[in-house]
């Protein structure tokens, strides 16, 4: 990468309770139950720690010894007051040829300087396929965020923009969400960017992903999982055949996973399984996509898990590979699909909405088994190329329709998804929609080969025609 920047953010936290385990609980098994008044207290004691909303709980007639109280759940927990914590945090900028560096922003107990090298690069690749004119980064804090609540995070996300802000700005690097940030994070990333400024307005490019109320894009919300049902429906398409009655296994209900889902369904595909953090659901007949959000967005779903959904059975995770589909929808974590997972598979396609979901083993024995795959760096663009629309609005101040940016990112992704396809038959074509002369090598390849070479290509032309000094 050009750059790696790393450095800490401290936060004073609020005071909370940590769970002891059964066996630490034991001494205290006599203290009686609390009864707590303040019941949004309670109501994170599914994440493992709460949170003490200030001092309510102790004001209640609460059992206390030593620093330790029980719950109406029957655990015991040990009250740890409110001390600053550190952070390490991360924005690494890997290519700037095509244009300023542009990637989310990740906040998750395993990152690494590492793991934001790998998905910088991924990003770089992602936009020129996508021919957005933006470089490649990424970044985010090594934090759990379901440990933490609203005001913690607020503080941690002002700190984290105070120190990143001499190194980015909204035509040098323009963060956007990645795992674990939403536009909530956006809102406060650019308020803490533009505070104090006098043109702040003209700064709301400085992050991508915010709500559309607030300067965001129309259609960037779903953008990703829109995305991947494009390029689903132009495999398809391909092939003489449709989205409709295709039965699929998806990986992950966040942002991706859940639009991706609902517009598949829209689309008359069937969702059979789907895997989360804390399980696994099936349903043969299919599960009903719309409810399964409304379950998971209810704000009693604490760990907002689509386990114990209603209409769907739960099912070990490793069961979930067995499962007989037409395509895999993988929208969680990298590293997912490896050999072993690739071996017991029985889908004919897999198409990548997370980033790096299959190894570089598991790619082989993919290719060996016949099983089609649309790698990442295209089936996830939508995401990054709504975050080029949002961005342009910005700067001209114009707000386009969600009809407009639909059609344009369908457009987008399936005249590049169809150049890699190209690519990969070695069939150099130019059509009226696109141009794949240039980058057919005289052989065929694989479709992830195919798709590097075009990011490569595009990013090569920059290095040849402006020269090598970048
Ligand atoms: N985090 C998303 C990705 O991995 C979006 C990045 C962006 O919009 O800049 O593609």
């Amino acid at each position: 990468p050009d750059y790696e920047h790393i450095f800490y953010v401290t936060t004073k936290l609020k005071d909370r309770l940590v769970p002891l385990s059964a066996q630490e609980s034991k001494d205290f098994s006599d203290l009686s139950v609390t009864q707590v008044r303040n019941p949004e207290g309670l109501e994170r004691l599914a994440d493992g720690k709460i949170i003490l909303n200030g001092r309510a709980l102790l004001g209640s007639d609460v059992a206390i010894r030593r620093g330790h109280l029980r719950l109406p759940d029957g655990g015991v927990y040990q009250l740890v007051p409110g001390e600053s914590q550190r952070f390490k945090a991360y924005r690494v900028q890997h290519n700037q040829a095509r244009g300023p560096y542009k990637g989310g922003i990740r906040y998750h107990r395993e990152v690494s300087l590492d793991l934001f090298k790998a998905l910088a690069a991924e990003m770089t690749w992602k936009t020129a396929i996508s021919e957005v004119p933006f470089g490649g980064g990424k970044g985010g804090i090594q934090i759990d965020p379901r440990q933490y609540g609203k005001e913690e995070l607020e503080n941690i996300t002002l700190r984290f923009m105070y120190k990143l802000k001499n190194l980015i700005g909204p035509n040098i690097d323009i963060p956007a969400p990645d795992v674990g940030t939403n536009g909530e994070i956006m809102a406060l990333m650019y308020r803490q960017y533009s505070d104090g400024e006098r043109e702040r307005h003209h700064l709301r490019g400085i992050v991508t992903g915010k709500d559309v109320r607030i300067g965001g894009s129309e259609g960037r919300a779903k953008a990703t999982g829109q995305g991947v049902a494009f390029c689903i429906e132009d495999y398809y398409a391909d092939r003489g055949e449709s989205v409709k009655g295709k039965t699929f296994l998806l990986q992950g209900f966040g942002n991706v996973g859940s639009h991706g889902a609902a517009i598949l369904s829209n689309m008359g595909a069937r969702l059979l399984a789907v895997n989360d953090a804390d399980g696994t659901i099936f349903n043969g007949d299919g599960i009903d996509v719309t409810a399964l959000t409304a379950y998971v967005q209810d704000p009693k779903n604490l760990k907002r898990s689509v386990l114990g959904f209603p209409g769907a059975q739960r099912i070990e995770k490793k069961d979930l590979w067995d499962i007989p589909a037409d395509i895999l929808f993988p929208a969680a974590l990298g590293g997912e699909i490896t050999a072993e997972v690739a071996e017991r598979l029985k889908v004919k396609l897999i198409a990548e909405g997370a980033n790096g979901p299959t190894t570089p083993d598991a790619d082989r024995v993919l290719l060996k088994r016949g099983i089609d795959l649309i790698p990442d760096i295209i089936a996830n663009a939508g995401g990054v190329t709504v975050s080029y629309y949002e961005w342009i609005q910005n700067k001209r101040m114009e707000r386009w329709s969600e009809a407009e940016v639909d059609q344009r990112l369908e457009r987008a992704m399936k005249r590049n998804y169809r150049i890699i396809r190209d690519i990969s038959r070695n069939q150099p074509r130019k059509t009226e929609m696109h141009d794949s002369r240039a980058y057919c090598i005289g052989k065929t390849v694989d479709p992830r080969c195919a798709a590097m070479i075009l990011a490569l290509k595009r990013i090569e032309a920059h290095y040849l025609l402006e020269g090598f000094s970048q």
